[in-house]
């Protein structure tokens, strides 16, 4: 399939490029260092990107999953911590958008658009990969749900207004028992732990979540009882199309930045560039770089045509995670020893890419969706 983008999405990727070039990529250092930034969300919110995948009738952009897939690649180029934000707010807010009741969507889908943050809460401390393994519990109550367990790994926890939860209502049905809830950031009852050190995606916040008698009201269900599995295994098909898209601009900053040192650096008495074995590095990185494109706007595109994308976007995934960090590698091999030091800023993008591979999935578990899916056709 061949990529054609509409002009709106051509406009849209400028606009995104520009905006990463002036406002996200001078802040990606200052993240690193201190975490998540408040003023640039603030002006990601201004500037109509959080709610880009909403539809113009709540305040949002209109757009689909090729649109995002264009802002997620583009922010990656300027900072890895800001389309992790970004993903994680476009993941749980899309559940409510595709399995949300109307009043639900008219009164969270504007707010998504207007800058509360979104968080998408699965994994537990004890299930990660094996996600039917949760244990956090939902009880029916007379008038609504208590909610006990706990999350950990969450992205935008700590910053997020509202957690779309993943809990078990039914246990003895497995899969099919587990739920979807959407609680507020000041439900009583809810505790948010310290924000992870991480080796990367620093400028994301990243916490665990206890839940301890949470009283929820019956509207806290998020689409039907016992589907929310399903809904959560759906959702993290366009999550994994985005990783590949950002995994593809992280690795485009990275092969930049290794190429202005090439550039510039001599040894024996030429530019390192001149050197065939370092230049070959920028064919593999290029080639490279243009599939990991390819296949994850494939996948968009497909999702957006509304076909199943459960396989392209494992294997879009998949590969750009796993190229990313062989291309970041690669780019801070030019450096030689500055590629060490934190002065340079592709040490930072060595560690930003590595995240990814664990990410909505990891490469063991990707590779296990995709190969089931090839064998069993
Ligand atoms: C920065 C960051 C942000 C995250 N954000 C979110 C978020 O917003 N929401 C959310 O719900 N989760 C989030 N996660 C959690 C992430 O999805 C999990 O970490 C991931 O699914 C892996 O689970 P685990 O850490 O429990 O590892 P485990 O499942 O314990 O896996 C450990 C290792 O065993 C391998 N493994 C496991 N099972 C198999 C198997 N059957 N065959 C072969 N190998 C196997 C894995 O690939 C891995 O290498 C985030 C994680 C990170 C690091």
């Amino acid at each position: 399939m061949l990529i054609q983008l509409t002009e709106e999405q051509k406009m849209l990727r400028d606009m995104a490029r520009e905006f990463t070039r002036n406002e996200i990529a001078p802040r990606d250092k200052w993240m690193d260092d201190n975490g998540f930034d408040w003023d640039l969300c603030k002006k990601i919110t201004e500037a109509g990107f959080m709610g880009a995948n909403i539809p113009e009738q709540y305040g949002g952009g209109g757009g689909g999953i090729v649109d995002t897939t264009i802002i997620a690649q583009e922010f990656a180029k300027g900072s890895a911590s800001i389309a992790t934000f970004m993903g994680g707010h476009w993941l749980a807010s899309n559940l409510i958008l595709e399995n949300g009741t109307e009043e639900q969507r008219q009164k969270y889908m504007p707010e998504a658009v207007s800058g509360k943050i979104f968080a998408f809460g699965l994994t537990e401390a004890g299930a990660g990969s094996d996600a039917a393994g949760i244990k956090s519990q939902a009880v029916e109550t007379e008038d609504g749900w208590l909610l006990n367990g706990s999350k950990a790994w969450i992205t935008n926890s700590g910053v997020a207004d509202y957690y779309i939860i993943l809990a078990m209502t039914d246990p003895e049905q497995g899969t099919a028992g587990i739920s979807a809830f959407i609680l507020p950031k000041d439900a009583e009852g809810l505790a948010v732990g310290k924000f992870e050190e991480k080796m990367g995606v620093r400028g994301s916040a990243t916490c665990e979540l206890a839940f301890n008698n949470i009283k929820l009201p019956k509207e806290a269900l998020l689409g039907v009882r016992g589907k929310g599995f399903k809904m959560a295994m759906q959702t993290l098909d366009i999550g994994r199309i985005s990783a590949a898209a950002v995994c593809a601009g992280i690795s485009e900053h990275a092969m930049n930045l290794a190429k202005a040192y090439a550039n510039e650096r001599t040894a024996f008495g030429k530019p390192i560039k001149a050197f065939q074995g370092l230049a070959f590095r920028f064919a593999d990185m290029y080639a490279e770089i243009k599939a990991m494109e390819l296949l994850a706007y494939e996948a968009a595109t497909t999702k957006d045509a509304g076909g199943r994308c459960t396989l392209d976007a494992a294997a879009a995934k998949l590969f750009a995670t796993e190229k990313g960090i062989q291309i970041c590698l690669q780019a801070q091999a030019v450096f030689g020893g500055n590629g060490m030091s934190k002065e340079y800023d592709i040490e930072r993008l060595v560690r930003d890419i590595r995240v990814w591979s664990v990410m909505e999935g990891s490469t063991e578990i990707l590779r296990m969706i995709v190969s089931g899916t090839v064998l069993s056709k």
